[in-house]
């Protein structure tokens, strides 16, 4: 699931792997809980993670590939908020190749600037998240998406995987649209 901070993609993802019986794997959560507890990865990220920057690619690239090994009982997995780099996502390829898996679908979440900045600053009222507080943070991690993250989106153009999918709207209509793409391939 790829969009911008604030498309709704970890909203979508979580109602998604529910109904399609798959694992709900955000790194931004994992890290998050990296944070809470005080570890030493956690430590590590928090600066990095306040600035609105990707921490690097071998952190959640390891992150991911223990949860894949250790997933019993699924049909598969959603991805959120990863890759987030082409590296990390010839990275997600080879360990899925590997694997016998491979990835069948990528949902790109469309949403204006404008919304997204609305949605966030609403956001930050109830998410607690030192990253959704601060005006500059977030205009970062929107910069850190274009530059960054949506080269994926080519990539993913170029093996054929990628949809692009109209993220404005109700909770529900966003995720029924999301469904009908899904249900293509199933
Ligand atoms: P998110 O909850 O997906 O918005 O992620 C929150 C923060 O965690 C990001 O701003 C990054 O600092 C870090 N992060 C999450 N996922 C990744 C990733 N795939 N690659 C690098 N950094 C990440």
């Amino acid at each position: 699931m790829f969009g911008p901070p604030g498309s709704g993609k970890g909203t979508q993802s979580v109602t998604l792997a529910e109904k399609y019986n798959l694992l709900h794997l955000s790194t931004g959560d994992m890290l998050r809980a990296e944070l809470k507890a005080g570890t030493g990865l956690g430590k590590k990220m928090e600066a990095i993670m306040a600035a609105g920057e990707l921490v690097p690619d071998e952190v959640v690239i390891e992150m991911i590939a223990q949860k894949i090994d250790s997933t019993t009982g699924k049909k598969g997995f959603v991805f959120d908020g990863f890759p987030r780099t082409v590296e990390q996502a010839e990275a997600l390829q080879k360990m899925l190749e590997v694997r016998g898996m491979k990835i069948d679908l990528m949902l790109v979440l469309e949403v204006n600037d404008v919304e997204l900045m609305d949605r966030m600053k609403k956001r930050a009222l109830v998410s607690g998240r030192a990253d959704d507080a601060d005006e500059a943070v977030i205009n970062n991690r929107i910069e850190v998406y274009r530059s960054k993250t949506e080269p994926v989106i080519e990539y993913g153009r170029s093996t054929g995987v990628s949809r692009q999918v109209d993220g404005v709207g109700s909770i529900e209509d966003i995720f029924d649209r999301l469904c009908s793409h899904i249900e293509t391939i199933i």
